[in-house]
């Protein structure tokens, strides 16, 4: 499916055919791994046409490989973008992003939480080279972090592991008066879900580890935008600070995508059972998930999300309560990480967000009782019943 030729196909379309056809060369059905780490340019002028930008072609694989090349237009392609440019993790992708477009002085503004990573990298990393970092809790607070100094706005909806939503068009519009351009990180929610670039963001960036790879067996990333943002990015934070894909990775990556609105709806299906029987069950403080009425962002999410995603959030109320309810489970296994077609289970305060320290958690509604949960694709009742059985093992709190 070449750029000339493509009427808007529908997503599932595009998720199977987008960004390759028949290998030019042997007619290979599946893209061909190109383990290659360099091409021989023919002859010294074409060379110098090819490092010159003169010509398009492929010359070294840290800047460009035919296989991560399918990747990227298929990813381009699934978020509605001119173009993308792959990484070797979302970390990858984000210190690209950070490392292209900020310069000492610039402040960078979000609603937190922000993945802890990326809280890392702005804070920790780009704070040496006088980098500022204004955290904001809400979009009215946003309004007043973000000044003339904003150079970026970086957003996450539904956030980690609380899922708040943040309100993508709103927050886009108050990062465009003060002419910052907006990230979103779009992990959680991936373009089946949402596309940001429709709700105004300048930049879409994914942990591809997670929903776009979907089988848990790769660490990537990839970031989509306009052309002019894309080749910025390639140019300096892809060639200059070196986090490349590798061509096996993104075979890997091409072969999930293809399924990827397919998983989603199998996920969101068992997010939304799993829900549906936890509810009011005596043993839970909270439930967060976006797609329950009473979730403080339910109408936005239903606005701007085709459906409320895979996972949830429950608060057990105290550490104790949370590792004996983790313990308790079989089919969700305790791990890092999300998004994958099979069941993940984890305690978010120590683990993923422990560095952020206990005031930080606080803020950031990080409970001590947190559990976060990431739904896979098995069947519902089997984990309905896993979920409801690790219940049984925690002690229902005096006064609940
Ligand atoms: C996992 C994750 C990242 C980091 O991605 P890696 O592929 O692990 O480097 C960034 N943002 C979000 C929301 C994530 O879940």
């Amino acid at each position: 499916m070449s750029k000339q030729d493509s009427r808007p196909a529908g997503f599932r379309t595009r998720a199977v055919h987008a960004g390759h056809g028949l290998d030019p060369v042997t007619g290979a059905h599946a893209v061909p791994i190109y383990a290659t780490s360099t091409f021989g340019y023919g002859n010294a002028e074409r060379g110098a046409r090819l490092f010159a930008g003169e010509e398009q072609g492929y010359f070294y694989s840290r800047l460009s490989n035919p296989t991560v090349r399918a990747f990227e237009e298929k990813v381009a392609s699934l978020e509605g973008a001119e173009d993308a440019v792959a990484f070797g993790s979302g970390m990858g992708a984000a210190s690209a992003i950070a490392l292209t477009l900020l310069t000492s002085g610039d402040e960078v503004a979000f609603v937190g939480p922000l993945y802890g990573g990326t809280e890392g990298l702005l804070r920790d990393i780009l704070g040496r080279f006088g980098v500022t970092v204004r955290e904001a809790g809400d979009l009215e607070e946003l309004r007043e972090v973000v000044s003339e100094r904003t150079r970026l706005v970086w957003l996450e909806t539904p956030t980690n592991p609380t899922l708040k939503i943040v309100d993508l068009h709103a927050a886009s519009e108050v990062a465009r008066a003060a002419g910052a351009l907006v990230v979103v990180d779009n992990t959680f929610s991936t373009p089946y879900l949402t596309r940001p670039l429709e709700h105004g963001a300048d930049l879409v960036m994914h942990s591809a580890t997670k929903y776009l790879g979907g089988h848990g067996d790769v660490i990537a990333g990839v970031v989509a935008g306009r052309a002019e943002l894309i080749s910025e990015l390639r140019l300096h934070g892809l060639r200059h600070v070196g986090s490349v894909l590798g061509p096996f990775e993104a075979y890997l990556l091409l072969r999930g995508l293809k399924t990827l609105p397919l998983r989603m709806e199998a996920h969101c299906a068992n997010a939304a059972a799993l829900t549906e029987a936890l509810q009011g069950h005596p043993a839970l403080g909270a439930l967060h998930y976006p797609g329950l009425p009473t979730h403080p962002g339910h109408e936005v999410a239903a606005r701007q999300m085709r459906a409320f995603g895979g996972l949830l959030s429950l608060d057990l109320g105290s550490v104790e309560a949370a590792f004996a309810f983790l313990d308790g489970l079989r089919l969700f296994t305790q791990a890092v990480s999300l998004g994958d077609v099979e069941s993940l289970s984890c305690h978010p305060g120590s683990t993923t967000h422990h560095l952020l320290g206990e005031e930080t958690l606080e803020r950031q509604g990080v409970t001590p009782g947190l559990v976060r949960l990431s739904v896979g694709i098995e069947d519902a009742g089997d984990l309905i019943e896993d979920v409801l059985g690790a219940l049984e093992r925690v002690p229902v709190a005096a006064g609940r």
